[in-house]
């Protein structure tokens, strides 16, 4: 992270000080803080568009614009207009991968259904041990998360020795997640090089969210991604953001305001983020 010095009052030492002793935050940390108020930007602020039950339930248009989502991040996950593809944010650019394995850099106004975003500011940075599969991702992940109860951005980059995604393909509005995302396209991706986007969210939130973690590829040369089935790799850069602030932009369109959103989701969400048995898959494999 960058480092300035800067004068201050030592009226202003003073209360910082007291601050940072009284709230337990390093004088970095209110710094940061009050800074990003003063110029209005998020901090440690994840912005969420629309729900996930909205999602199951086959609400699949736009919610607000793709270049509406930068003003709230430039790091995170989400899906496109009617489900064509998964998005990766990434150092302020937004990428759709879609069905046909094909990833594109979004540059003209794209709509977002949902979406999850944040400015990456990580706290902690390191490099991991051996990956063997997803469940290794989870538990370097487990290992560096010190609550089960606030949200956690996560950013892996590095060179994987196998990488598994998938893409959803466009889908008709009201069509049910489950229903769409049996038909999904997957990819195989061998000795590549690039980014796990990533969001852990606490259980509790799982009315709204995808509690636990969901994470997303994409590749250093930007051409290959979607959403992360498996994968494998060593000495990957492990970055880490504790994210105590959420802000929820819900849809004003009918179908999201007549909509019935007190059906329990769970069931239907974790089939739709999982691998799905299936003997040679609807989609391609590359
Ligand atoms: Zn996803």
């Amino acid at each position: 992270m960058p480092k300035i010095t800067c004068h201050i009052s030592q009226s202003l030492q003073k209360i910082l000080e007291e601050q940072s002793k009284l709230r337990g935050e390093s004088i970095s940390h209110l710094v940061s803080m009050a800074l990003a108020q003063s110029f209005e930007v998020p901090h440690h602020t994840l912005f969420q568009v629309s729900t996930t039950g909205a999602l199951v339930q086959g609400i699949y248009e736009r919610a607000v614009s793709s270049k509406y989502l930068l003003n709230y991040g430039d790091f995170g996950i989400g899906t496109f207009e009617n489900l064509d593809g998964e998005m990766v944010v990434l150092d302020g650019v937004i990428y759709q991968a879609r069905s046909d394995g094909k990833v594109s850099k979004i540059t003209e106004e794209v709509g977002t259904p949902f979406a999850i975003v944040l400015f990456f500011e990580p706290d902690l940075d390191e490099i991991s041990e051996e990956i063997n599969s997803l469940g290794d991702v989870r538990k370097v992940c487990d290992r560096l998360r010190d609550s089960d109860n606030i949200f956690y951005a996560f950013r892996i980059d590095g060179k994987f020795d196998h990488v598994h995604t998938r893409a959803m393909k466009a889908t008709a509005e009201g069509v049910p997640l489950a229903q769409a995302a049996s038909v999904q396209p997957e990819f195989e991706f061998k000795n590549i090089n690039g980014t796990l986007v990533g969001i852990w969210a606490p259980q509790f939130s799982s009315a709204f969210n995808v509690a636990g973690y969901h994470f997303h590829f994409l590749s250093e040369d930007r051409t290959k991604g979607g959403h992360l089935l498996e994968c494998s790799g060593k000495h990957l850069r492990v970055r880490m953001e504790r994210m105590n602030d959420f802000h929820l932009s819900l849809p004003e369109s009918q179908e999201f305001l007549q909509a019935d959103l007190t059906k329990d989701i769970s069931k239907d969400l974790a089939y739709a983020e999982q691998i799905h048995d299936k003997e040679n898959a609807d989609g391609e494999r590359k």
